[in-house]
């Protein structure tokens, strides 16, 4: 059975701030078929692309790559929020979409040098989640083999903003 991923996507208008339209994919994660269906449809994505780990941004990187890596049977390796790592870890710093700045880190021995990154999340707006996660992955060596989001938040232009920092693989599984 195959169901359409739009049908579980909430939108929640005004939210975290008026104007603004926050697309949530809680639905999406708590229904089995259409969890499924996204994890699976990235992963036919991962295969092409030969890669060692899949890296996702706490938090909901960690909801679409855990499973992810579990299918492909490699290794999760979380981007987590400054401050929260045990040990030495490497960082980088982006802009929110809604202002303000955040930090990003991952574990120093996470990534090994010319290992393959597959970087995902629930979704992509300005991409300055993705491109902190992508700064860290290059600093430690690693090779960003592609990006994937269950949605695109077209008029962001995080996409572009990607493709700047370097061409890479883009997967999305829908666009608002
Ligand atoms: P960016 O860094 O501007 O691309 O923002 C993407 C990050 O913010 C992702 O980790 C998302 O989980 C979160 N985010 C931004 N807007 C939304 C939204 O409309 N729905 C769900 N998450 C969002």
């Amino acid at each position: 059975m195959t169901v359409d991923l739009h049908d579980y996507v909430a939108t929640v208008e005004n939210f975290p701030e008026p104007g603004v339209n926050f697309r949530d994919i809680s639905p999406l994660m708590g229904d089995g078929v259409a969890y499924k269906q996204a994890v699976d449809a990235i992963a036919d994505f991962a295969k092409q692309l030969n890669v060692a780990l899949i890296a996702g941004p706490e938090s909901r990187g960690f909801i679409v790559g855990s499973p992810l890596a579990y299918t492909l049977g490699i290794g999760f390796v979380p981007a987590r929020k400054g401050g929260k790592l045990p040990r030495k870890a490497v960082s980088a710093s982006y802009t929110l979409e809604y202002g303000g700045v955040n930090e990003l880190e991952i574990h120093e021995d996470a990534i090994k040098p010319g290992q393959r990154v597959l970087i995902v999340d629930d979704l992509l707006a300005t991409g300055g989640t993705i491109n902190a996660t992508r700064e860290i992955i290059e600093k430690l060596g690693g090779i960003v083999a592609g990006v994937a989001f269950i949605i695109e938040l077209e008029d962001l232009h995080g996409r572009e903003k990607i493709m700047e920092a370097g061409e890479v693989p883009f997967l999305a599984l829908m666009e608002y």
